[in-house]
C-alpha cells in the first residue's frame, strides 16, 4: 500500500491543487492530510465557507479518482467547524475524518489524534497539557476558544486547561488496534527528543506523552506535523523510536509531502517548486 502524507497546508490553494496530480503520479492508494487544513490568516470565522466552497470539491476529486483521503482539522482550524467538516467528509465513501478515529484499509489500521500540547499562542481550541505535571509556557495573550457566537476569552486558561484531559490521557482513550505492527498513527503534534519538533527560535516543543506512547506501543509508523519549520532547523524529517518510524515532513513556502510504501517501508520527502 502506498501512502502520500502532507500536512499543515493552511488553506493554500496552490498546494491543494497540486495534491491530486502528485498522488496519481506516486500511485498512492491513500492520501493523508495531517491537520491545519484551513486558512489561518484573516477571519478565522469564515473557515466554514472554505470547507463548503473549496474543500468539498477537493475531497470529491479524490473519491472520484478512487484514492482514499484521511484527514482531520488541526489546532488552527476552529472546533466550531468540526461538524460541517465531518458532514463534508461523510459525503464521500473514500474520505474519512480521522480525528480520534480508526479507519481500516486492507490490513492497515490508521488511527488519528488532533489534540496538541499547549503553546503560547492564543487560540486554544485543541490545546491540552502534555502530562499531569506539564509546565505551561509564558503566554502571548488571553486565551481564546471558538463558540458559535465567535471567539470567547478564557480569563484563567491554566486553571481551565487543568480540567481537561491531558495528551497522555487522550492517547490512552484512542481505540486499541488489532495489530499494532500494521498500525499507522496520524498525530498532528510531534513527539519530543527526535528533532521533529524544533522551532525557528530554537526551542524543541514536542510531546513527551506521544514519545512514551509510541515507545511502548511500537506501531509501524507515526505521522506528524505542526512545527512547519522543524526539518529546516533540526535537519531531520524522520526518526525511529525502537521499530517505529516517525515522519514529520514540515511545510514552508514550497509544497512539501512524503511518499511511503508501507510494504517495503521506503519513504521519500518531496519539496516541490510550487
Ligand atoms: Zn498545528
Amino acid at each position: 500500500m502506498k501512502v502520500l502524507f502532507t500536512t499543515d497546508l493552511h488553506g493554500a490553494k496552490r498546494k491543494y491543487e497540486g495534491l491530486l496530480d502528485v498522488a496519481q503520479q506516486a500511485q498512492a492508494d491513500v492520501v493523508i492530510n495531517g491537520g491545519d487544513m484551513l486558512p489561518s490568516v484573516g477571519n478565522l470565522l469564515s473557515q466554514g465557507d472554505y470547507i463548503t466552497n473549496y474543500l468539498d470539491a477537493h475531497l470529491r476529486e479524490f473519491d472520484e479518482a478512487g484514492i482514499y483521503y484521511l484527514c482531520y482539522l488541526g489546532n488552527d482550524d476552529l472546533r466550531i467547524f468540526d461538524e460541517i467538516f465531518e458532514k463534508t467528509c461523510n459525503k464521500y465513501p473514500l474520505v474519512h475524518n480521522l480525528a480520534q478515529c480508526k479507519i481500516e484499509i486492507g490490513d492497515i489500521e490508521f488511527i488519528g489524534m488532533n489534540w496538541v500540547v499547549d503553546y503560547p499562542f492564543r487560540l486554544k481550541d485543541r490545546c491540552r497539557m502534555d502530562t499531569i505535571d506539564y509546565i505551561f509556557q509564558e503566554q502571548y495573550g488571553t486565551a481564546l476558544v471558538s463558540t458559535t457566537d465567535g471567539l470567547k476569552e478564557i480569563k484563567d486558561w491554566f486553571s481551565y486547561a487543568r480540567t481537561l484531559p491531558t495528551i497522555e490521557e487522550e492517547l490512552n482513550t484512542l481505540v486499541t488496534p488489532n495489530n499494532i505492527k500494521q498500525t499507522v498513527y496520524v498525530i498532528h503534534m510531534p513527539p519530543y527528543k527526535l528533532g521533529l519538533d524544533k522551532c525557528g527560535h530554537g526551542a524543541e516543543v514536542g510531546s513527551k506523552a506521544i514519545y512514551d506512547f509510541l515507545r511502548s506501543r511500537q506501531p509501524r509508523l507515526s505521522l506528524h506535523g505542526h512545527i512547519h519549520e522543524s526539518p529546516e532547523y533540526s535537519g531531520k524529517w524522520h526518526a525511529k523510536i525502537g521499530n517505529t518510524v516517525c515522519i514529520q515532513p514540515g511545510q514552508l513556502t514550497s509544497f512539501t509531502y512524503v511518499t511511503i510504501d508501507l510494504k517495503t517501508m521506503q519513504f521519500d520527502r518531496h519539496v516541490t517548486g510550487v
